[in-house]
C-alpha cells in the first residue's frame, strides 16, 4: 500500500522525519506538494517567496528523481487534494511533517480526511524542539525569552538529525502532476526578482553551502559581527529555514564541533536559532499575532497614515542613508540585515507613526524568508506591542544606529549609490553636509538624493506624546 508524503515548508530530503517514517511504512511512497488557495487562512504567499518557491520546488522534485521518485505538484484544497490521490492510488495514509502556523486548519483537514478513512500522521522536525516540550514551572508557554532559552537548554540537545535515504520506493505509476511552469510563481515584466539568484541558490543544497560557509569561518565574530550590516557575520540561513530546506537541528548539530575559542560565538548563533522556536511559541499561543496586539493596550494607539510617506519608506527615499539602505537592500534581495529590519521598523512605525501591520505585510511581501511567527512576532517587537517587546519608548535615531553599526558607511554606499562619494563624516546625515561637500560628491539634496521626509527630533517627540497619551 503506497503511502502519501505531504510536503509543505519542509522542502528536503535531510532530517525529515515523514520521510523517513514513510519509507519505513513499507510500500511505495508517493510525494505530493499542494499550493493551497491563498484565501485559506494559511495567508497568501508574497511575491518573493513565490520566487523561491518556483526554484525550490524544480530542486526538490530533481532530487527526488535522483533517488527513483517524483514529486507531484497540484492545486487546490489539501483534503479535496489529498483524499483524491488516495482514492486513485489505494493509499490510506499521508505523512507530513508540522507545520505551526496552521495548526487549527492541519486538525480541519485531519477530520475530513479521517471520514474518507485516510489517516494523518504528523511528525516533528521544524523546530529545535516541539513546543509544548518547553513549559514554565506552571506548565504554560513563556511569554519571555531568556528564561525560554534557560529552559531549553535544561531540555538538552535536539533530536539527532537524520541523514537523507538513499532510495525512495516509487509507485508503478505517479498520480499525474501539474506543470510547476503553469503555476505563474516567477515575476513576469518587470522581473523585480533578477538580483535574487545574485545571493540565493534556493533548495537544499544551496542552504547546506550556505551552512558550510559558517562552520569553515567557524562562525568567528558571530556575536560582535551580527550587528554590523556590512560584515559578513551571520549565516544567511533564514529562508532555507523558512521554507524547510534544512532542518534547526541539522544546524545545530553541524556546530558542535566548532573550537572552543568561538564557543561564544557558537552559543549565541544557537540563541538566535532558539528565538525561531520563542516565536512560534507565542504564535501558537496566540495565533493572531500578525494581525492584533499581543498587548491590546496598543488598541488605542493613534496611529497616523501618510501614504507618501509610507510609498518613500517601501522605495528607500526616506532621506535617512541606513533606513533607505535597508528598504533598497530588500528589494534587491529580498532579504535586509537584522540590525537594518530594527531600524527601518523602528522609524516606519516611530518616525511615520504607521501601523505596525502596514510593514509587516511588506516585509511579508518582500522578504525570501517571510515568516507567519518570526515577521509578527519582531515586528511587534519593535513595535512595543509583543509579549517580550523593546519598550516603545525606546526610540531608535537613525543617524545614530548608522553611525554605531555602519562607521564607515560601507552598507549605505553599497545600497545607495548616489551618496557613495560622500564623506565619511556626512554618510548617515547628508543634510547636514556643507554645499561644498555635497557638491563634491555629486549631490543635490532634494534632486539626486531625497531629504529627510520627517524631522527625527520632531517626529520622536510625537511618538512619545502619542505613548503618553495610551498610557
Ligand atoms: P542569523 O543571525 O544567522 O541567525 C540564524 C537564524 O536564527 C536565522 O536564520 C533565523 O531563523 C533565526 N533568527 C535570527 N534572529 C531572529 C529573530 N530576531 N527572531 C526569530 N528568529 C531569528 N526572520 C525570519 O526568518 N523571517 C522574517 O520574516 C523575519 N522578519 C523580521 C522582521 C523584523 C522587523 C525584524 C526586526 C526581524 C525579522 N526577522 C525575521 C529576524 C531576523 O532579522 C532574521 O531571521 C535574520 O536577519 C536572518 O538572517 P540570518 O539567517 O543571517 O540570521
Amino acid at each position: 500500500i503506497p503511502t502519501i508524503l505531504w510536503f509543505r515548508k519542509d522542502l528536503r530530503l535531510d532530517d525529515n522525519a515523514a520521510l523517513n517514517a514513510a519509507i519505513d511504512a513499507g510500500g511505495s511512497v508517493i510525494p505530493v506538494y499542494i499550493r493551497e488557495p491563498d484565501e485559506l487562512n494559511i495567508g497568501p504567499l508574497g511575491g518573493a517567496q513565490e520566487w523561491w518557491l518556483h526554484h525550490s520546488l524544480t530542486v526538490l522534485k530533481g532530487a527526488l528523481k535522483a533517488l527513483g521518485s517524483d514529486l507531484v505538484l497540484v492545486r487546490g484544497k489539501a483534503e479535496d487534494v489529498l483524499s483524491d490521490i488516495a482514492h486513485k492510488t489505494g493509499a490510506s495514509s499521508v505523512f507530513v511533517n508540522r507545520a505551526y502556523e496552521r495548526t487549527d486548519y492541519d486538525r480541519e483537514i485531519a477530520v475530513a480526511l479521517k471520514d474518507k478513512g485516510i489517516a494523518i500522521s504528523a511528525f516533528h522536525g521544524q523546530l529545535l524542539h516541539e513546543p509544548d516540550r518547553i513549559r514554565t514551572g506552571a506548565g504554560k508557554p513563556f511569554k519571555v525569552f531568556t528564561p525560554f532559552w534557560n529552559a531549553m537548554q535544561k531540555l538538552g540537545e535536539p533530536h539527532e538529525p537524520m541523514d537523507t535515504p538513499k532510495s525512495i520506493p516509487a509507485p508503478k505509476q505517479f498520480p499525474r502532476s501539474e506543470s510547476l511552469d503553469g503555476w505563474d510563481l516567477l515575476p513576469t515584466k518587470p522581473d523585480w526578482a533578477s538580483g535574487f539568484s545574485e545571493m540565493w541558490t534556493p533548495g537544499e543544497q544551496g542552504a547546506r553551502e550556505k551552512l558550510k560557509d559558517i562552520i569553515d569561518r567557524d562562525l568567528h565574530d558571530y556575536k560582535r559581527g551580527r550587528d554590523f550590516p556590512a560584515i559578513d557575520a551571520t549565516s544567511s540561513l533564514s529562508a532555507h529555514l523558512t521554507h524547510g530546506e534544512i532542518s534547526p537541528a541539522r544546524i545545530w548539530y553541524e556546530t558542535r564541533g566548532l573550537p572552543a575559542k568561538t564557543s561564544e560565538d557558537v552559543s549565541h548563533f544557537r540563541r538566535e536559532l532558539a528565538w525561531r522556536d520563542f516565536c512560534y511559541g507565542l504564535l501558537i499561543e496566540f495565533p493572531g499575532l500578525d494581525r492584533e496586539n499581543w498587548d491590546d493596550k496598543f488598541d488605542a494607539f493613534e496611529w497616523q497614515y501618510d501614504a507618501k510617506q509610507f510609498t518613500a519608506w517601501t522605495k528607500g527615499m526616506t532621506g535617512y542613508p541606513i533606513v533607505d539602505a535597508g528598504m533598497r537592500q530588500l528589494w534587491k534581495h529580498g532579504y535586509m540585515h537584522n540590525r537594518v529590519r530594527m531600524i527601518t521598523a523602528s522609524f516606519m512605525i516611530k518616525d511615520l507613526m504607521i501601523d505596525w501591520r502596514k510593514g509587516e505585510q511588506w516585509f511579508r511581501d518582500a522578504l525570501v524568508d517571510a515568516d507567519p511567527a518570526n515577521n509578527s512576532a519582531n515586528w511587534q517587537w519593535v513595535a512595543g506591542s509583543g509579549a517580550d517587546a523593546s519598550p516603545f519608548f525606546r526610540i531608535f535615531n537613525p543617524i545614530l544606529q548608522g553611525e554605531k553599526f555602519d562607521p564607515d558607511g560601507d552598507y549605505v554606499r553599497e545600497h545607495v549609490p548616489e551618496l557613495a562619494k560622500l564623506d565619511r563624516k556626512y554618510i548617515h546625515k547628508p543634510f547636514e553636509a556643507p554645499a561644498a561637500v555635497l557638491e563634491k560628491a555629486g549631490i543635490e539634496l532634494g534632486k539626486t538624493y531625497p531629504k529627510p521626509i520627517v524631522d527625527h527630533g520632531f517626529a520622536r517627540d510625537r511618538a512619545l506624546a502619542a505613548y503618553k497619551a495610551l498610557k
